[in-house]
């Protein structure tokens, strides 16, 4: 029975389609597939409205988005809900992987608005300084357009799209078909705060609606998916010619080193492969961990593999697997591991009795030829492949298509920023994993095959606009001096200034640069 299935048109001929909780399969709700023309619709609405929003200070708009932590935590239940019956991950993981970073998302950038949005004056250098002064604008773009995948399918919806509106861009949100509502709820605490009517939209559908809205005529595309997907959005951006970023699909490599907290690393191991169901972009989906205490490290994770409990309910573990669509792929990368020498160790099979669920499940004895260390499972799994030191691991944690995020786990912090730097991924964590995304200060996007772009940072905000510089001249003069006629003496003249700047001891002592 498949998680996402067609329904029965609409009497006006429209999809539907409906959608079943993974861990029950009970049906939890149904959409009413929005087509080209409906996208046609909102984007004109959006227009209409983001006009009127680009006017508002920033100072008021930050005002009214942060009253959306308000509606986020006196409706927390109800949002945990949606998420919980349409993902099937836990009550708790609804609360640490959604809401709560939900509600800091939000925080955080009603706190950076008003600095990183209002006009601001920069000095330029050398000897334009005492002619010009410059002036920064940040323009909103107009109409964003945000899709998102099912996996983090609130707080991957609110993030994006409180940096938009703050910005002074209307929103069209696009969530996950596997997930509808859960994104919705973003959209709906954000009206519900106040946001006007028209900034913030929800469209529902599957692939079709997200091209459709790809091709609309919106002025950004943010992007949170697969790499099938994001190759395909870029293509539409660049015949567009619009800005886009695609924060897609990982691999993370996690290095356990010698010198490394063996009950921490174990600890850190389990829970960040597991989390989500592990289906996180940033979760750990490789181990490499050093020869000489690898036996401690791999008899820690059996121990605490063995002892996880799946299923539905608060005294669980685990949730389900999300999608139905994952389940294969799950299984085709433990079949492929097993049939090439690795140890399923625990688990290593589904459990569908009552829901989609693949039972926690410890690998080892994995190495590159196989799909488990390759390619992006996303699923409840912690994959240990033994190396002889940690220059082995850094080159095997290189030896991929993906690079989103990564972590290195030892004692000597120095040590770790020196392999961390050594790393060709988007972001690495220390002593811990799964986490670059929930620090809205760090920039986050991947390398290769991992993404395009960054989003969050202290630019994350300015992301979402254009910058617009505006040079002003600081004196008054009939002409500038490059201007016509030109003469000998306007020759003698750029050709002093020349010398003066550039040619003397002047430019040593940085007056100019
Ligand atoms: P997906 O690419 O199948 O779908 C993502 C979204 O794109 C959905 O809303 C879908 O309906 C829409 N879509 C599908 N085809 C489209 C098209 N042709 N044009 C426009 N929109 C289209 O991805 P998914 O399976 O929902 O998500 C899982 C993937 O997302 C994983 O690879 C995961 O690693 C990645 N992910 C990345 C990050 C990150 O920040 N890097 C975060 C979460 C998930």
């Amino acid at each position: 029975m498949a998680i996402v299935e067609p329904l029965s048109p609409t009497s006006e001929g429209r999809r539907r389609l409906g959608i079943r909780s993974p861990a029950t399969r009970e049906s939890v709700g149904e959409i009413v597939v929005n087509s080209q023309a409906d996208v046609a619709g909102a984007i004109a609405k959006a227009r209409d409205a983001q006009k009127e929003w680009a006017r508002v200070p920033v100072a008021e708009r930050a005002q009214i988005v942060r009253g959306a932590i308000d509606v986020l935590v006196e409706k927390r239940d109800e949002v945990a809900k949606t998420i919980v019956g349409e993902t099937g991950k836990t009550h708790l993981e609804s609360l640490i992987m959604e809401i709560l970073p939900g509600c800091d998302y939000i925080n955080f950038w009603c706190g950076r608005a008003v600095k990183e949005l209002s006009d601001e004056k920069r000095k330029l250098h050398g000897y334009l300084r005492p002619y010009k002064k410059l002036m920064m604008h940040y323009r909103p773009l107009g109409v964003v357009g945000i899709i998102t995948p099912w996996n983090g399918p609130f707080s991957l919806a609110m993030n994006p799209t409180v940096q938009a509106i703050l910005a002074g861009n209307a929103v069209i949100l696009k969530p996950s078909e596997v997930a509808p509502y859960s994104g919705d709820w973003a959209i709906r605490l954000l009206t519900e705060a106040g946001v006007p009517e028209g900034v913030v939209q929800t469209l529902h559908g599957d692939g079709e609606t997200g091209a459709a809205l790809v091709n609309g005529g919106v002025q950004k595309i943010s992007f949170t998916g697969s790499v099938r997907t994001g190759k395909k959005i870029a293509a539409a951006c660049a015949e567009q010619l619009i800005p886009y970023t695609l924060e897609l699909g990982g691999k993370d490599a996690m290095i356990v080193c010698e010198d490394a907290d063996l009950e921490r690393a174990a600890g850190g191991a389990v829970f960040n492969s597991m989390l989500n169901s592990g289906h996180v972009c940033m979760g750990v989906e490789r181990i490499y961990v050093v020869e000489s205490v690898a036996d401690e490290f791999e008899e820690r994770v059996k121990d605490m593999v063995s002892e996880l409990r799946y299923g539905t309910g608060e005294e669980v573990d685990i949730g389900s697997v999300f999608w139905d669509r994952q389940l294969p792929i799950i299984e085709r990368h433990i079949e492929d591991a097993k049939a090439k020498g690795a140890e399923i160790v625990v688990g290593g099979e589904a459990d569908t009795t009552d829901g989609l669920f693949y039972k926690p499940t410890f690998v080892r004895n994995v190495d590159h030829t196989m799909e488990l260390m390759r390619e992006e499972t996303f699923g409840p799994i912690v994959s240990v492949m033994r190396v002889a030191d940690e220059e082995e691991a850094i080159r095997l944690a290189n030896d991929s298509h993906y690079g989103l995020s990564g972590s290195v786990w030892t004692k000597n912090t120095q040590k770790g920023i020196e392999i961390a730097k050594r790393m060709d991924t988007g972001s690495v964590v220390i002593n811990d994993a799964s986490m670059a995304y929930g620090a809205p200060e760090a920039p986050f996007g991947g390398v290769k095959d991992s993404g395009v772009g960054q989003v969050n940072g202290l630019g994350g905000l300015r992301g979402y606009t254009h910058q617009q510089p505006i040079i002003i001249d600081r004196w008054s003069a009939k002409k500038e001096r490059v201007w016509y006629p030109h003469t000998a003496k306007s020759l003698e003249e750029i050709d002093g200034m020349i010398r003066f700047v550039y040619g003397t001891a002047l430019k040593k002592l940085g007056f100019f640069s």
